[in-house]
């Protein structure tokens, strides 16, 4: 019997895992250097909280969750997004009494039964940020720079910023009433889903996957005419700090993205490569979420990047160059060795040196040309050979890989020599 993984997972393998190093890398990097503190929350959490906070009538609660219960016969969930877990673990532990503004990031896998395709899979990964704790509008284009500088440092080089305000409470109640009004004629052309949503949250129908509802949806009248004050001078104070801060984008009425929890500020990532239908990660305001999650009321705005479609995403635009992070990667030591006694001092060796660098060497014995091919083929920069009448005279052979360059070194000195010559320790 042969195992496959589960349909829509992946394995990460040697090889391309270096790309994801690469990126959770990056993304440590740029969000630290932005004030974020990562945050690492469990990969299952009562279902209720993701009903509560994503919302009853998303498709990722309809239709994507993987649920189960114990033996205790509780309800758990994998988690199908981030920013749920963070909320909750916020106010589980009180963290505004630590500091009132928060920023917050994760990395981790996130869970979704959903139809697998180019860039859409059942496991994927997130890289994600809160920031909790304001209604500053420059906290919502900071958030959104934030993301344009991780894309940039990633490698994804075109990308397309999409921004909508979806309002607060009020305001959306307005447009809900508004939507159904415009979809209430064509009810019999929407799929049955839509229908459905057409009478709880015809938001929803705006998210909707079916080509047939994008299209009826069109010519929507466009959510900022909906807007109360408030949520239009926040909208407008969005924009200018974006333009501000150099970061071009489109405004798009038809943005809602798939959870219930965003006002005001909503925006989305896109790449050429994706196609319009499949973004590369956005986010938007919760400002209700914290308190529905409760805790004190308390807005908050935050993002998530799918890294499986920045990874792609990169390697088009950097023409499908994996970044294996600079040369200085390959710097590494082959030993190759001949007989017990040589297999002793490498041993010892390789234990000195591997707490600087990478270290090779066979466990089997094996002849010298033989192992002098795989240190070629693990791409290590030198090598040092401990072998016949010159390890009698306690001498090894020291040997650049690239030239092929051979010394030859007294066994005492042979530690600290290979340390400067590889300019580690
Ligand atoms: P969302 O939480 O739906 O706004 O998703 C944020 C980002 O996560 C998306 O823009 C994608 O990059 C990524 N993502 C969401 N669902 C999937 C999936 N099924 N497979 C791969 N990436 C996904």
């Amino acid at each position: 019997m042969q195992y496959k993984a589960p349909r829509g997972t992946q394995d990460i393998l040697p090889g391309e895992v270096e790309r994801w190093q690469r990126f959770e890398e990056i993304s440590r990097r740029v969000l630290s250097n932005y004030g974020y503190r990562e945050i690492r929350t469990p990969i299952f959490e009562q279902k209720e909280l993701f009903l509560r906070a994503v919302g009853q009538e998303t498709d990722i609660v309809q239709k994507e969750m993987y649920c189960f219960t114990d033996r205790k016969e509780r309800w758990f969930a994998l988690r199908p997004e981030g920013t749920a877990p963070v909320i909750r673990s916020y106010v589980e532990h009180a963290l505004w009494k630590d500091r009132p503004f928060q920023k917050l990031y994760y990395i981790g896998p996130m869970f979704r039964y959903d139809r697998p395709q180019k860039g859409r899979y059942r496991q994927f990964h997130q890289v994600g940020a809160e920031a909790v704790g304001s209604l500053e509008p420059l906290v919502d284009a900071e958030v959104i720079a934030t993301v344009r500088q991780l894309l940039e440092a990633a490698g994804v080089k075109k990308v397309i910023l999409k921004l909508n305000s979806l309002g607060d409470a009020e305001s959306r109640g307005k447009y809900a009433a508004a939507l159904k009004k415009y979809f209430s004629g064509k009810r019999e052309s929407l799929c049955p889903d839509c229908r459905v949503r057409l009478e709880a949250n015809p938001l929803r129908i705006l998210d909707c996957k079916v080509p047939e509802c994008n299209e009826l949806s069109r010519d929507i009248p466009p959510m900022e005419e909906y807007l109360s004050p408030d949520s239009l001078r926040h909208y407008e104070s969005v924009q200018r700090w974006l333009t501000v801060s150099g970061v071009s984008f489109e405004k798009d009425k038809n943005l809602v993205r798939g959870l219930d929890y965003y006002t005001r500020t909503a925006f989305e990532f896109h790449h050429g490569e994706l196609g319009a239908s499949v973004a590369l990660g956005g986010g938007g305001r919760y400002d209700s979420l914290v308190a529905e999650c409760g805790g004190p009321d308390t807005p908050a705005i935050g993002f998530s990047l799918g890294s499986e479609r920045v990874l792609l995403a990169a390697s088009q635009d950097s023409g499908g160059e994996a970044d294996d992070g600079g040369a200085g990667k390959k710097l590494g030591l082959y030993l190759a060795w001949l007989g017990p006694e040589a297999c002793e001092k490498a041993l010892g060796l390789a234990a000195a040196l591997r707490k600087f660098i990478r270290v090779e060497m066979d466990l089997e014995p094996r002849s010298l040309k033989a192992q002098l091919r795989q240190a070629n083929k693990l791409e290590v920069s030198h090598a040092v050979i401990l072998a016949g009448d010159e390890l009698a005279r306690d001498l090894a052979q020291f040997k650049e890989m690239t030239t092929g360059a051979q010394e030859e070194i007294g066994l005492a000195n042979l530690e600290e020599f290979v340390k400067t010559k590889l300019n580690v320790g």
